[in-house]
Parts: C-alpha cells; structure tokens; sequence
C-alpha cells in the first residue's frame, strides 16, 4: 500500500495532541491547535507544498501551478475536534490530498491548477459555540461578531485569536476568489457504506441545519409545601417538549432529524426545589431546506402550546441556520469516474452532517467523497475507525481525481 499505512499513522500522531489527558479533545486556538497545525504544515512542506498559518489560524498549503494566474482548486477539512473525539474525522480530508500532492511531486508532475489544502482551526464549534469559522472566512462569511463570544473561561474569540498569533482585522482580507471549485474527503460517520459493503462513496448534497436556543421560565418553590396542580415546573415542561420535537421528528425520519443534546435546569437545580427556569438545544437537520423551516415552525407551534397549557414562559432563540447545500453534478460525475477506475461499485449517498463544504457552496461548485468508517459507522467518538484498505483505495480515488480534473469542465 502506498497510502493508507502512512495516513493511519499521521492520525495516530495527530491524536496525541489533545488538550485532555486519556482521550482527544482539541479545540480552536489553544496550544494543541498550534501544534497539530505545525505537524500539518511540515507535512505539507515535506510533500512539496508552501505552508503557513493564516489570520485565523486555518493552516494553508498550496500546490501551485506551472502557470501562477491558473485556477484554484480548495481542498482541505478541519483539525479541530469534539470532546473525546474520534481520530480520523476532518484529519483524514486534510491528511489524504497531502499524500496525493506528495506523489505528484515524487512524480514531477505539476498540475494544470493551484491546488490548496486547507486544514481549517474551526468547524466543530465546540469552544465558541459557532462551527465553520475557517471555512466560512474563506468563503467570503464570516461574521465579525462572532469575535465578541466567549468561551467557558471567558475568554473572547478576539482575545484567543490575538493570543494565537492571529489578525482579526485581516480576516475579511481571507475570502477567496478564483475559486473554481471545493472538494472535500472525509469520514461517512455513519453506516450507510458500511452496510453497503463499499469503501467511498460520492456525497449527492450535505444537509442543512437549525440551531436553537430555548429557555422555559416557570416558577421555583418548596418540593414539599407546592401542590402539584399548582406548580409551573419548567424542567418537566421542558422534557415534555423534548419529546414533541423527538416525536415531530421521528414521523418525518425518511427527510429530517432533529436533536436536544443539551438540557439544564439553570442554576443546577436542588433536590428540594422546583425548577423555575430550565434551558435546552435543539438542532434540527435536513437535506430539503423548506422541509427543515416547516418542521421548526411547527415545533416551535408545538411548544407554545405546551408552555401555554403548563403556564410557563417560552424563549424560543435560532442562534444559527446553515442551507442545504446541493453538490455539482459535473464534480459528483468526476468522483464517480475516478471511483470506478479504482473497479470500485459507485454508490451515491448524502451527508447528514455538516461539512466545511457547504460554505464553499456559496462562492464555487461543491463537491465530497465519502469514506467507509467501521465500528458500525460510530464517529465523534473514540470509537470511530477507519481501515487502512480504504485509506489507500480512498487517496488512490482523490489521486485520480485531481490529476483528471480540468477546471474548464465547470465553466461549459
Ligand atoms: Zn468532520
């Protein structure tokens, strides 16, 4: 094999920089951060490419082309990563196209584009709240106010940023033009390749998503002295509303999925006490933007009236929304093309998840090929997998990809 026992081993190495002992966890603009993108950097150095941190922290290695007005090809994923994360999911889009430019170079052969890889510092979210900072910067989207939020210690994305070594007053300056367009590699994260028997798999369209905020005001008192009828309990109000929007989502399940993955009574709560204010999230996905709206109306429709039945106050507070975003059916038909030269059964599939490829979506064609996880497609997990076999045939497929992409088969 001429890849995938290199790239496993790249993401062992990558998975011991983590801010938590025992387990990985690395988060943007912390040291580890700093460390994974030095890692990525000299490999990307090593592999013939010019490398650098940019404003945000997102590390940028460029293939550049014989001709330096060519077109841009951007590929690349994120280095961040969940709490007791998996290994493999970003690391591999970051990890595979270096190994594809690493051959080229061996080869001597330059391509007719500059190709990038990015491997962004943000697209989990996991310490500002925000997810997709990197890419959305490069597409032209950042939001500026998102340099005001904290996190858990505090600490300001602009106060992090500056301390990373970064330049928020340059980030506007990182939108790209001359894109031609995104690719993207990256882990399925779920079982659909799995059950289907096939190591990759061409991403037809990444779902949208919803994400909200709500807090339930009711009134706390005495455990003992309340009488039930007159209670306004906002915790159990809050779990019947938890149900609705599992229930309202679970009738739909063949174009929607929605999750309350985070629910508190504020202040903690006492064992004595009735919760007068509980909070949850809620993040609904689907691949069909006007169904997604519709089911957040009805299960904000849904909730208002639980809280109106149960004399509690509803807020109710979308903090992020990001389209559907559709792939290009030229690049899909080039991912098909390379899949099957590999003899490899092509098989279309779309991505549940968020990718950094939606918000490339908004400035160039999109487009994603997906890898086969084991362990029953688990990821964001320590139990997340991937097969060296379908590491190789994976970057063996991107390989073919990039030398037979031609940038002028998007401007017919
Ligand atoms: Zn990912």
């Amino acid at each position: 094999m001429r890849f995938g026992p290199e790239i496993l081993s790249r993401c062992d190495a990558l998975a011991a920089i983590s801010e938590d002992p025992g387990r990985l966890t690395r988060t943007y603009l912390t040291p580890q951060h700093r460390a994974a993108g030095e890692l990525i950097a000299a490999w990307m150095r090593a592999a013939g490419m010019e490398a650098h941190f940019d404003a945000l922290g997102n590390v940028v290695g460029r293939y550049v082309a014989a001709d330096p007005q060519a077109p841009v090809l951007v590929t690349g994923s994120h280095m961040d990563s969940v709490v007791d994360a998996g290994r493999y999911d970003g690391i591999f889009g970051i990890l595979s196209p270096i190994a594809c430019v690493a051959d080229l170079q061996a080869r001597g052969r330059r391509l007719p584009y500059t190709l990038e890889v990015v491997a962004f510092g943000d697209e989990e979210g996991v310490r500002f709240g925000v997810s997709m900072l990197g890419s959305r910067a490069l597409a032209g989207s950042f939001d500026m106010s998102a340099l005001e939020r904290r996190d858990a210690n505090g600490v300001s994305m602009r106060e992090a940023l500056v301390a990373f070594g970064g330049d928020p007053a340059t980030i506007p300056a990182l939108a790209r033009d001359g894109v031609v367009a995104y690719v993207e590699a990256h882990i399925e994260q779920g079982p659909v390749l799995l059950d289907a028997g096939l190591p990759v798999g061409v991403v037809t369209s990444i779902a949208g998503g919803t994400r909200l905020a709500v807090r339930v005001e009711g009134s706390a008192g005495h455990a003992g002295t309340v009488p039930m009828p007159r209670r306004q309990d906002a915790l159990a109000a809050a779990a019947e509303m938890v149900l609705a929007i599992e229930r309202h989502c679970a009738e739909r399940a063949d174009t929607l999925v929605g999750t309350v993955g985070k629910l508190a009574v504020a202040g903690g709560g006492a064992i004595n006490v009735i919760p007068g204010a509980a909070e949850f999230t809620v993040d609904l996905r689907s691949g069909d933007d006007a169904r997604r709206r519709a089911a957040l109306a009805d299960v904000e429709a849904e909730c208002r009236a639980i809280a109106a039945r149960r004399r509690v106050a509803l807020a109710w507070e979308p903090f992020f929304e990001l389209a559907a975003a559709p792939c290009d059916a030229r690049l899909q038909a080039q991912w098909a093309a390379a899949v099957a030269a590999h003899g490899v059964a092509v098989r279309h599939l779309p991505s549940g998840a968020g990718h950094d490829a939606m918000e490339f979506a908004k400035l160039a064609p999109i487009a994603m090929l997906f890898v086969r996880c084991g362990n029953g497609g688990v990821s964001h997990s320590p139990r997340e997998t991937l097969d060296p076999e379908d590491a190789e045939i994976a970057t063996g497929v991107f390989l073919r990809f990039l030398e037979h992409f031609d940038p002028a088969s998007l401007s017919a």
